[in-house]
This record gives structure tokens, sequence and C-alpha cells, in this order.
């Protein structure tokens, strides 16, 4: 097909990829075990898989658009009023409205580097500039961020847990940030691995963004809540911006199976937080023993951990798979292995320790 029967496509598609999920891979008799997307090892709770089957008795009419029993539930978990929740599918769906919200062409995106990769992909995607600024120890550099902020900085992501790398920005660092960026901005606290965070520095966005109308919160129920497959995130912000994020939403984006998964797993959070503190334990555990083995592995606060393999990234991402564990390597940098069950993470140190060149 010649390019002139392209001429009608964007021209910053030619230079875009498209994202590429975590992968699947089968290793030696079958055996798939996927460490590649950050997700929750464990299955819907029955609870939850009842709710589906009753909303699935409905599918022949078109869900909430406005998700309004799940928005008010929401706003009733964090104690905020039901027009600071905006409801999308998923939180990259709500990257997306952001930035059809914020960025004209022209407009520039900041965040640091490497974090999300579908910061860049939808920065790109919306015509707006990306600036990104360098991890410092595979953590954000919150000064060298607000360097990277200009006259068109429309939008600032800051990831905390950061993906890939796990680590977090703490309490005084974080406002002494936001206190410097200037009224034209947005910043978005992506908090997709709250849940999961331990430490009890690292602030909750949810109480930043009160006194800030230039600060929100992005949630997601893909991690923690196990529903990645059903698409469900929401922001929590001040009006104007939970409403720009509604207004920017394709109608009917977040269907009605999902929106009644979600609300029954906030009904039953109790139980799926235990099943998060168990992650916690086995992520301390696989850490622990990487480090014990010689690996060169950052605090992590996420339900993942990240090692810093440089030139062997490739090279030890083949043997995982080779051994049938799916992990999701950066080429030349890293690789991150996401938190699965015991035996999951049994099968990863099995590779991890015949491996020959550690990097420690
Ligand atoms: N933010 C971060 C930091 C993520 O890692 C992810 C998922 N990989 C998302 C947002 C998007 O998650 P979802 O669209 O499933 O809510």
């Amino acid at each position: 097909v010649s390019e002139r029967n392209s001429a009608y496509l964007r021209a910053v598609l030619g230079s875009i990829p498209p994202y590429k999920p975590g992968r699947s891979v089968a290793g030696p008799g079958g055996r798939s075990v996927k460490l590649s997307s950050n997700e929750s090892p464990y299955g819907p709770l029955p609870s939850v898989l009842d709710a589906v089957a009753a909303a699935a008795t409905e599918l022949n009419r078109y869900p909430d658009s406005g998700a309004a029993e799940l928005t008010a539930a929401l706003a009733d978990r964090f104690r905020v009023p039901a027009d600071h929740v905006a409801v999308g599918a998923g939180s990259v769906g709500i990257l997306q409205q952001l930035l059809e919200a914020t960025a004209e062409p022209g407009a520039e995106v900041a965040y640091a580097w490497r974090s999300f990769e579908a910061y860049p992909l939808l920065a790109e995607l919306s015509g707006a500039t990306s600036v990104t600024a360098p991890l410092a120890d595979e953590t954000h550099d919150l000064d060298a961020l607000a360097a990277a902020i200009t006259d068109r900085t429309r939008l600032v992501f800051v990831c905390n847990p950061n993906n890939p790398t796990g680590t977090v920005v703490h309490e005084a660092e974080l406002t002494a940030f936001l206190d410097r960026v200037p009224d034209h901005v947005l910043v978005v606290l992506d908090e997709a691995y709250r849940e999961y965070v331990r430490d009890p520095a690292v602030p909750d966005g949810v109480d930043l963004y009160r006194d800030r109308p230039n600060v929100a919160v992005l949630r997601t129920f893909s991690k923690a809540y196990g529903l990645a497959a059903l698409r469900v995130g929401f922001l929590i912000g001040h009006p104007h911006v939970a409403t720009a994020v509604r207004k920017t939403m394709v109608p009917f984006a977040v269907n009605h199976v999902a929106q009644a998964a979600a609300l029954a797993s906030l009904d039953a959070e109790a139980e799926l937080l235990e099943r998060v503190a168990a992650t916690v334990a086995e992520r301390d555990r696989v850490r622990d023993a990487l480090l014990a083995d010689g690996w060169t592995v950052p605090p992590t606060e996420a339900n993942f951990v990240w090692l810093r393999l440089g030139p062997d990234t490739l090279d030890f991402a083949g043997s995982c798979e080779a051994a049938g564990v799916a992990v999701r390597p950066f080429a030349g940098e890293g690789l991150r292995v996401s938190i699965g069950t015991p035996e999951d993470n049994d099968a990863f140190l099995a590779v991890a320790r015949a491996y020959p060149e550690r990097n420690g």
C-alpha cells in the first residue's frame, strides 16, 4: 500500500509505536507465569463474580454513562464531594482525557523518565510535546522536574510509586514541589499502586489535592482491586478538573459490568486489602532474596521489583522467558518483575538464582 493511501493520517502516527502490553510466554511443560503487567495474581472474589453475573443480565441496555452509583460510592469512600470524582475507562483512559482537556498543539507535558510508558505515547498522540526530567537513583528528582516546567507546560505527571522502578517520593519533598508549581499547570499524582505502599512518609494524594486547585489524583481498580480486564479508573480532583474529565469521556466508556464489579470491590475492600498485604509480604521476600544473591534492586513500594541490569537486561529476560516466566525488560536499562503468588515468585527466583551474570 503506497504512502498516498495514508495521506489522511496524522504524520505523528508514523513515529509512534503502538503500546506494547506485557507478554505471556509458555515455558517447559507449558508452564506460564505472567509477571509482566503488574496485575493482581488473584482471580475475582465470589461476591464480585456474583455482581458481574447479575449485571450481565442487562447487557441489552446502555450503562449509566455518568457512573452515578460508583461515583457516589467513591466519594463516600474517600470522603470527598461527588463532584470531585470522575470515573473513566482505566486510569490510562483518564490520562488520555486529561491530555485532551489540557494540551493544545504546542503545549508541553512534563514528567520524570523513566516512568509509565503511556505518558510519552499519549502526549505525542495529543500533539503535545513531552519534556522529561531524569530520575536520580531510579527515584523522582522533583527539582529537575520543577526545572522542566515552562510557560507552555499544561500537565505534569508524578507517578508515585513510580512504574517501573517502584520508588517513591515523600510528603515533605512532594508538598514543597507542589507549592512551587505555577497555577497554569495541572499536576496529576498517578497513584495506580498506592494500596501497596507501606512507607508512612509517602503521602496520600487525596490529602494533598484538597487545598490545591491544580492537583488531581489518579487511581485504578486494575491493580489492588484485581479488575484489570474490566477497565475502571477514577480521578479525584477539584470540580473544574473532574468536570473536564467527564466532558472528554467517550459516552458510555465505562460499561455496566465494570461499574458493578467496581462497586462490589469497594464493598469487599477489606478482603481485597488482605490480598494486597500478601503481595506486599511477597514483594519484601522477593527483594530480600535478590539482594542476598547480589542483585541490585532499589527499595520498592509497589507490586513489582526493578532490577538494574543495564546491558544484561535482554539476556536475563530471555532466560526468564525460556523458563516460562514473562517479565518486562527495558533494553539497556533494567527489568521490571511483578509480584505474583508465592509459587510464581519462586519460579522467578529460581531463574534468577541460576543466572550467572548478576549485576551486583
Ligand atoms: N498508571 C500507572 C503508573 C500504571 O502503571 C498503569 C498500568 N500499567 C496505569 C496508570 C493504567 O492502569 P489502568 O488503565 O489499568 O487503570
